[in-house]
C-alpha cells in the first residue's frame, strides 16, 4: 500500500526537521507553521485518527503526551505556554490522515476555536432554537 506523507516521513523517506524521536512518537516541524513553534507529534505507528484509537495504543498516546511536554521544554515554552491540538475528520479539519498532534506555543494564542461568521451565525440560531 502506498505509505502517506507523514509515513514516509516517519520512515525517513521524505525530508522534514526532526526535534524528537524515540521508539514511540517522532516530532517534526510543520511546514506551514502558524506560529513560532508548531510541532507535529505523531505515534510511530500508523493510526489514521483519534476515531482509530485502541486500547493497545495506549502506549504510543500517553508517549505523547510526555513527548510534547519535553518539545516544550526543549523548545523554551514549557513556561510561557502553549496548545496541543489534534484534528479528527473533516469538521475537525484533518488534512493529513495519520494521527498527529501540533504542539504550537511561542506566542499569545488566540481562540481555542475560530469559527467563520457564517458558521457562527448558524451556531447561534441553533441555540437560539434550542433554547425555546
Ligand atoms: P491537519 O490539518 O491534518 O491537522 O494538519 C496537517 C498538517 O501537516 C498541516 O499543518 C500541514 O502544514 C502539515 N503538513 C502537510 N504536509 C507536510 C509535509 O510534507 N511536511 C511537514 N513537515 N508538514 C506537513
Amino acid at each position: 500500500m502506498n505509505k502517506n506523507i507523514f509515513e514516509k516521513i516517519r520512515d525517513g523517506e521524505e525530508k522534514a526537521d526532526i526535534v524528537y524521536k524515540d521508539d514511540y512518537i517522532t516530532a517534526f516541524k510543520d511546514i506551514d507553521p502558524n506560529a513560532p513553534v508548531h510541532i507535529l507529534i505523531i505515534p510511530n505507528k500508523k493510526i489514521e485518527s483519534l476515531n482509530d484509537i485502541q486500547e493497545e495504543d495506549s502506549s504510543y498516546l500517553s508517549n505523547i503526551l510526555l513527548g510534547a511536554k519535553k518539545i516544550a521544554k526543549q523548545f523554551n515554552i514549557d513556561q510561557s505556554g502553549y496548545r496541543l491540538i489534534t484534528n479528527c475528520g473533516s469538521d475537525g479539519g484533518q488534512e493529513v490522515q495519520y494521527l498527529h498532534f501540533h504542539l504550537v506555543g511561542g506566542l499569545k494564542l488566540g481562540k481555542m476555536i475560530s469559527l467563520s461568521k457564517s458558521e457562527k451565525k448558524k451556531f447561534n440560531e441553533l441555540k437560539s432554537l434550542q433554547n425555546k
